[in-house]
């Protein structure tokens, strides 16, 4: 079934300033309107989501989404507050957050956080290293189990999965994971799924890869690795390499 493409720009902590943030927005949405088929999403710091306007195509998401209820959490920015700056996507646990103390406990609870309020999470899973007995896959079962497990089918259909081994993240387009390394995690993680929710379901829910796309290596990962899409961080604050990225991936 050819499923939807979808090109994910995750800017971390970039740019410093606002005029920064407005010139690559603007140079993402000429890429993402000229890509044919590829659903953009881009994921700035929370700052300057303000600024921004969604068009056809290209979507706005948040790096990260409060999984508590209330307002006594100093910091926190709460999924209804996205809300009215047209975020539709939220990255939830990704490693960086992950790294800073974010647990599985947190991660579940921002995955129903975000599903509560209409928003699509973006949920990040990824071991730290490669083994050669296969011992990462328990971690992605894991990841996968407690942030998805008592969530409805319905609820589970509109969450996508980063697949993104944190060993690749950070690095150039040499260092990421080989294609065919990325189809084997996709099998396995569509097959996670099937423990937790129908196959049809599973079937259909996207599951992406992140950790060094660039513009060298794209068109492989998408050709080979039988991935929806990407999750793109220091490429994606390139405006040249994020055009060559979605162009790569609208003519695969
Ligand atoms: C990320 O951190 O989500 C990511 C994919 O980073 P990079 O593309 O820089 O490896």
């Amino acid at each position: 079934m050819a499923r939807k493409k979808i090109v994910i720009a995750n800017w971390k902590s970039y740019p410093a300033t606002k005029r920064d943030a407005l010139k690559l927005f603007t140079a993402a949405k000429k890429s993402a309107a000229r890509a044919r088929n590829v659903t953009t999403v881009v994921c700035p710091p929370v700052i300057f989501l303000p600024l921004f306007t969604a068009r056809r195509k290209l979507f706005l998401g948040s790096q990260n989404v409060s999984g508590e209820g209330g307002v006594a959490h100093t910091g926190e920015v709460s999924a209804s507050m996205l809300v009215p700056f047209q975020v539709a996507y939220v990255i939830v646990g990704h490693s960086e957050r992950r790294a800073l103390g974010e647990d599985e406990a947190m991660v579940a609870k921002k995955i129903r956080s975000a599903l509560a309020e209409g928003l699509q999470p973006i949920l990040c899973i990824g071991e730290a290293e490669r083994d050669t007995e296969g011992a990462y896959h328990e971690i992605l079962r894991q990841e996968i189990r407690s942030a998805l497990v008592g969530l409805s089918s319905a609820e589970i259909r509109r969450v996508l999965i980063a697949y993104e081994p944190i060993w690749a993240i950070g690095k150039s387009a040499a260092d990421a994971m080989k294609p065919e390394e990325v189809h084997e995690a996709v099998i396995f993680i569509r097959k996670t799924l099937t423990e937790i929710i129908d196959r049809s379901i599973a079937e259909r829910v996207p599951i992406l890869y992140g950790g060094s796309v660039e513009s060298d290596n794209v068109a492989s990962l998408y050709t080979y690795g039988d991935v929806d899409g990407f999750l793109v961080g220091h490429a994606s604050t390139d405006a040249k390499s994020f055009n060559e990225i979605l162009e790569s991936v609208s003519n695969a």
